[in-house]
């Protein structure tokens, strides 16, 4: 009998699963897991919004966790195929950085090989793309999204606090050179930070054919000091584009679809916005997420998060797994609460969540 899709209190059913393999990473994004007090309050000068004691060069403390506490490849494997059985076809690696996890492309190919997924991705700040394009491709690895933030060398190191531009624009070229499609390119753009590169990044997509996807700042940054002012808002970008370009809408493939899409008039490149904090769309979210510590969590803002772990190293049964797997699934938050009274930045950081 073939187990039920897994399916959520609002009849949401599940089709994306989103697996961190390390919540480590090489880069300190501002947005994410800053590396100081100045990195993390990188607009303090700007808004006197953040009161905080500690010097500015302090470094901001990150607790990695144990190695033995990340799922091994066997464990990962052996949860995405469950969660294929229940309807997902969809499945991200992510992190942290995922390419620091040693092994990758053996993960990978354990996963390319499970009946029923449909689409192999991966997220990646892409720095050490390059050296492990070829390895990826040939495990099976389909599609890969490449962070990028800036194209002006300085902007980029104090985004990401790394010097690594010119080896992720290498990354991207090797991508396209080996047949990944779409090569996709996000940028999380910042107020006062990187909104002056939009236009650039836009033709920097068009020139190459990329998909490019803009994405808001969310409330999930390890230095917790997310402000909504730093929020460029897509409608604002959207006009900034279209002050240049004349859209075409794209119809969404599917309803849960994040991004909002476009393409240019003369057929070069695709724009996407992704705008989680002005325009939410929870109510077509089709994704779960595992965290490279083997916690299940339902929504990107989740206050709790459930222990498959325990379960999986305490000799539980597929069919064990399964029911739980469904259990959590029908736990799934109706939405977030950013904007709102009372909202509360989840414990974990999307380093550690998995983006
Ligand atoms: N390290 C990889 C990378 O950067 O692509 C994968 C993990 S990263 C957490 C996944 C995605 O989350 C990236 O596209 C990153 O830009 C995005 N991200 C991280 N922190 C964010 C935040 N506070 N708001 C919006 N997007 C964020
Ligand atoms: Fe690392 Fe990605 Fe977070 Fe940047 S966004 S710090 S690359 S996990």
């Amino acid at each position: 009998m073939t187990p039920a899709a897994l399916t959520d209190s609002f009849g949401r059913g599940l089709r994306d699963l989103r697996v961190s393999v390390t919540d480590r990473c090489n880069f300190r994004c501002l947005y994410c897991l800053p590396e100081t007090e100045e990195a993390a309050n990188f607009y303090r000068t700007r808004f006197d919004a953040v009161k905080n004691p500690r010097p500015l060069n302090a470094p901001i403390p990150i607790a990695w966790k144990p190695r033995d506490e990340l799922l091994t490849f066997e464990e990962i494997e052996r949860v995405v195929r469950i969660a294929v059985e229940q309807g997902i076809d969809k499945v991200r690696l992510t992190g942290g950085e995922p390419l620091l996890r040693h092994g990758l492309p053996d993960l990978v190919a354990r996963i390319a090989k499970i009946p029923g997924v449909r689409d192999l991705a991966m997220t990646t700040n892409g720095f050490f793309f390059a050296q492990n394009a070829e390895a990826l491709r040939a495990a099976g690895l389909q599609r890969v999204s490449f962070s990028l933030d800036s194209l002006e060398a300085a902007n980029f190191k104090k985004m990401t606090g790394r010097d690594g531009l010119r080896e992720v624009l290498h990354g991207i070229e090797r991508a396209q050179e080996l047949g990944f499609a779409p090569v996709k390119v996000n940028a999380v753009v910042i107020r006062g930070t990187n909104d002056h590169e939009i236009e650039r990044l836009v033709e920097f997509a068009r020139t190459r054919d990329l998909s490019l996807r803009f994405i808001e700042f969310m409330p999930l940054d390890s230095g917790r000091t997310w402000l909504k002012e730093l929020v460029m808002p897509g409608r604002e970008i959207l006009q900034r584009v279209q002050a240049q370009h004349a859209l075409v809408p794209v119809k969404p493939a599917s309803a849960s679809e994040t991004a909002r899409r476009w393409t240019f008039a003369d057929g070069r490149g695709e724009l996407g916005i992704i705008a989680p904090v002005t325009e939410p769309f929870c109510g077509h979210c089709n994704r779960l997420r595992i965290t490279a510590d083997g916690q299940v969590r339902t929504c990107l803002f989740s206050l709790s998060e459930h222990d498959l772990k325990a379960q999986l190293r305490g000799g539980a049964t597929d069919g064990e797994l399964r029911a739980r797997l469904h259990d959590i699934v029908r736990q799934k938050e109706d939405r977030h609460h950013i904007g709102e009274p009372g909202f509360r930045q989840p414990e974990r950081t999307m380093s550690c969540i998995g983006g």
